[in-house]
């Protein structure tokens, strides 16, 4: 091991994706120090950044640990997503039944969904029609359940981020940890990155696909992960504003299916399959997939098309035999383990607050702090006004619109570039606030915003680059 010595931290969360951000955000808020160490140079660039933004109520059957912590977070989306500016509705799903076999998979389904004391209704072809105009005439049965919600998945991870760094937390970016230190009873006493060594007493791995290889690293259990890959169709505003439900065929036993889904932004995602294997990088999309994902997503709602297509992505979940992990290391006392596959985002809630719990478990004071933050400032946001000329006129430095697609206005890419955890590029800057997101993908407005970030950041035009996914960010 090698480096100088750096700070001295309580915890180090490894990972600034959901899970190490949502963890950083509770712990933040006590007496504990806190730093986050992420190897990308940005929060949200594994899995975060590529998923559906589906808050889930149901995913796993219970006895299950992703069964309880669905359950305690879902009740809290609408306070949280309050107080942290992140865009979400609790829209409701229907999961459709097109046949016998299908209405069998529904009774199951029926039976988990009840055991697990989540809200559902059985409804028929008509009644689903009626919850779900678009919904294909071919749907016999249905489950109806009405605490399914959407977020905006990249928002939520630098709204925690943002939140664990006002309350003190260290955020580290392009800091990969490469090794440890251990003290003689193989306690984990450091981590060491290119640029520092820093000691702490305890170490969260929240590192996503890469979690198997730091367990390995730090000594602790064998983790085994693989990606599983999920590619997606993004339609346009004008096709997702008549969609109102999240729209799913029955499960199966490895993958909830894919299904139709409204975002917060109004565009539509036709996705996900599922894809084991391969390599953890690669993001890229491929024809044969995605003509089969159009092909059965049309078949659940029959109105999409894809002259309403404005862009294609793909995302790896970090799979693993247990695919949710929450506890300490068997081997290592003091290195705690936060891995989600495929519900990362519906459960960060409830993450935060257990990593919490397991270390108030080891006798430390996680009390809230009376000076804590607990809410990030509100940025006015015209596309999601219900009068956006009022808010317009109440602050006319606002009125520029930068971005006309997504209508974000200097106001917003400033402050996405001014944060605690600032934009420093333009793919930063879109997962802020939108702005390169929409239908022309930024050809309008690219160079506003590399003017504002630069502006920002006292650099030249010519170094903001496109940023670590070349551009590229999911979830509509
Ligand atoms: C196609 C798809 C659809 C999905 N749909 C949904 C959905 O609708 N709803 C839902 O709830 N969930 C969904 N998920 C799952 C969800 O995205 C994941 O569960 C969640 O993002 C996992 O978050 P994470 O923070 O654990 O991992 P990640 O977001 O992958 O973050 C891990 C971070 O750790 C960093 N890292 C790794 N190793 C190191 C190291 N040694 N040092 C420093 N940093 C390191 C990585 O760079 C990365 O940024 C979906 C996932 C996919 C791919």
């Amino acid at each position: 091991m090698s480096g100088p010595l750096g700070r001295r931290f309580d915890v180090v969360v490894v990972g600034a994706g959901v899970l190490g951000c949502a963890i950083a955000a509770e712990l933040a808020q006590t007496a504990l120090s806190v730093c986050v160490l992420e190897a990308a140079p940005d929060v949200a660039e594994g899995a975060s950044k590529a998923n559906a933004g589906i808050t889930s109520s149901f995913y796993a059957p219970p006895p299950s640990i992703e069964c309880e912590l669905i359950g305690e977070s879902n009740d809290g989306w609408e306070e949280l997503c309050g107080r942290l500016n992140v865009p979400y509705r609790r829209i409701g799903a229907l999961t459709v039944a097109f046949d016998d076999d299908g209405v069998r998979g529904l009774d199951e389904l029926e039976t988990q969904v009840r055991a697990a004391g989540v809200k559902v209704e059985r409804v028929t072809g008509e009644q689903a029609r009626r919850h779900e105009p678009l919904l294909t005439d071919e749907c016999i049965d249905a489950l109806y359940y009405p605490d399914e919600g959407i977020i905006d998945p990249v928002r939520l991870t630098w709204a925690y981020a943002e939140l664990a760094a006002l309350n003190g937390a260290e955020l580290r970016f392009r800091a990969p940890v490469l090794d440890v230190a251990r003290d003689g009873d193989g306690r984990l006493s450091a981590v060491v990155t290119p640029e520092d060594r820093i000691a702490c007493r305890y170490v969260v791995n929240a590192a996503g696909i890469g979690s198997g290889a730091l367990s390995a690293l730090a000594g602790g259990e064998e983790i085994r992960m693989w990606p599983r890959k999920g590619q997606y169709w993004i339609l346009d505003r004008d096709f997702g504003q008549t969609l109102s439900r999240i729209v799913l065929p029955v499960p199966t036993p490895t993958t909830r299916g894919i299904e139709v889904a409204p975002t917060t932004n109004g565009s539509v995602l036709l996705g996900p399959d599922a894809e084991e294997g391969g390599d953890a990088e690669d993001r890229s999309t491929s024809a044969g997939n995605l003509r089969k994902i159009f092909a059965e997503t049309q078949r659940l709602v029959p109105t999409v098309s894809l002259d309403r297509a404005i862009k294609t992505y793909a995302g790896s979940r970090p799979a693993a035999d247990e695919p949710v992990r929450l506890r300490f290391d068997a081997r290592v006392d003091n290195l705690i383990h936060a891995g989600n596959r495929s519900t990362g985002v519906s459960t960060s809630p409830a993450f935060g607050r257990r990593v919490k719990a397991l270390l108030a478990d080891r006798g430390e004071n996680t009390a809230a702090r009376p000076d804590r933050v607990t809410s990030l400032p509100p940025v006015p946001r015209v596309l999601l006004e219900a009068d956006p000329v009022t808010v317009l006129d109440r602050r006319p430095g606002d009125a520029m619109v930068v971005c006309v697609c997504e209508q974000v206005t200097a106001a917003e890419i400033t402050a996405a570039v001014t944060s605690a955890v600032p934009a420093r590029s333009i793919e930063g800057v879109r997962k802020r606030c939108r702005a390169t997101g929409g239908r022309c993908q930024g050809s309008i407005c690219m160079a506003g915003v590399i003017l504002l970030t630069a502006n920002a950041h006292g650099i030249d035009p010519g170094q903001v680059g496109m940023g670590p996914g070349g551009g590229s960010v999911g979830c509509g």
